[in-house]
């Protein structure tokens, strides 16, 4: 999922995409213009959309820090956090590797409902505090804050993966099983059947003339059933990928470019020869990669005139991928840079090139991996 960077949180940089925004808007509408006019009737306009905003932005902070609180443990235990990246459906805390154990899948699950339920008591008291001394609009503002942190915490404690119950439950399925795969079915089950539950629900929501509500839990039955269904099978093909090298599959056998050739040469010797997208340009050093639709970009004319380290993409550090890279991870390379293909660099040194291709083909040859 693609997100716009808004800033860093303990090193971990936390993103927002776009469908958030809408979610922004609509929060920020609802409140403003139809749920404070009606429980805090005869203020002007301008006091309820203040409300509104800040409402909707610590509502924002509340679900950042629910994520936080994932990230956080999940470090703590050792795991490198990618990413925070909050969309429509709430927020994700992408960890680069799987759960170790079952102990710590539990605590990193657990950790984000936690922080929901801490934030919800805190803005129960706070709202209690505002009444207290008779401040109505903030009364009102934490009041709703508290039922929203709570109610997060109950949604996301529902036992069906990838919510965090669900995770909760996999945890406790895999402590008591003893097989990661088994806990993985069991808790994307629990998924398939709470989204079903959910649509149940949107219908009779529909049948009892509340569409808007309808659809929104209907969206949200759907998405849940997609991620459920979803996980397993790529949690199956993860898990085996995680234990093959980018070395056991590669080709090692690398149609490369020479840095001295011109692009005329490098066209009628090889671009026009094979059906690559990409070609590294090496002499034994790996310089970069031709990418053959910069080639198509420029005139033929100019081609003799032009060398290959001309047009070559220079080699950045994450565009390629060492022998010792688990093919999991490179899986996950090809789809962030939307590339099919990348070199295999040990020491500066090309020594390969992997595709898209040659996972698939080994995935091919090992059906209880793909299955
Ligand atoms: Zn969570």
């Amino acid at each position: 999922m693609r997100g716009f960077r808004i800033g860093k949180a303990f090193g971990i940089p936390i993103e927002v995409n776009a469908s958030w925004l809408v979610i922004f808007g609509l929060i920020l509408w609802s409140l403003s213009a139809v749920l404070f006019p009606a429980t805090l009737p005869g203020q002007g306009d301008a006091l309820y959309w203040l409300m509104g905003l800040g409402t909707t932005l610590a509502f924002f902070g509340s679900l950042l820090l629910h994520e936080l609180s994932h990230s956080l443990v999940s470090r703590h235990f050792g795991l490198q956090v990618r990413r925070i990246i909050l969309f429509i459906f709430g927020g994700i805390s992408e960890a680069t590797e799987e759960m170790p154990s079952a102990k710590v899948e539990f605590w990193v699950g657990i950790a984000g409902p936690l922080m929901s339920v801490l934030l919800g008591v805190l803005s129960g008291g706070l709202s209690l505090l505002a009444a207290g001394i008779g401040n109505d609009p903030l009364t009102v503002v934490f009041q709703w804050l508290a039922i929203v942190n709570i109610a997060l915490a109950v949604f996301n404690m529902l036992p069906g993966f990838p919510l965090d119950g669900g995770r909760v439950l996999r945890a406790a399925a895999w402590q008591i099983t003893g097989s990661h795969r088994r806990a993985t079915r069991i808790a994307t089950r629990g998924g398939q059947i709470i989204a079903g539950l959910l649509l149940a629900w949107a219908a009779l929501r529909f049948v009892n003339g509340d569409f808007l509500g309808g659809v929104w839990v209907g969206f949200l039955g759907y998405l849940l059933f997609q991620a459920a269904s979803s996980s397993y099978g790529d949690l199956v093909i993860k898990d085996a990928l995680s234990r093959v090298g980018v070395a056991d599959l590669m080709s090692r056998n690398v149609t490369s470019l020479h840095p001295e050739m011109t692009v005329r040469d490098a066209v009628d010797s090889t671009l026009s020869r094979h059906a690559f997208g990409g070609y590294p340009v090496a002499d034994g050093h790996v310089h970069g990669i031709l990418q053959a639709n910069d080639v198509k970009r420029v005139p033929a004319g100019e081609w003799p005139r032009l060398r290959v380290t001309e047009l070559m993409k220079p080699l950045d550090d994450t565009e390629v991928l060492s022998p010792q890279t688990p093919v999991s991870e490179a899986l996950e390379r090809f789809n962030r840079l939307g590339v099919g293909r990348l070199p295999v660099i040990q020491d500066g040194e090309l020594v390969g090139i992997l595709s898209q291709s040659d996972v698939l083909r080994w995935l091919e040859w090992h059906p209880e991996a793909a299955k």
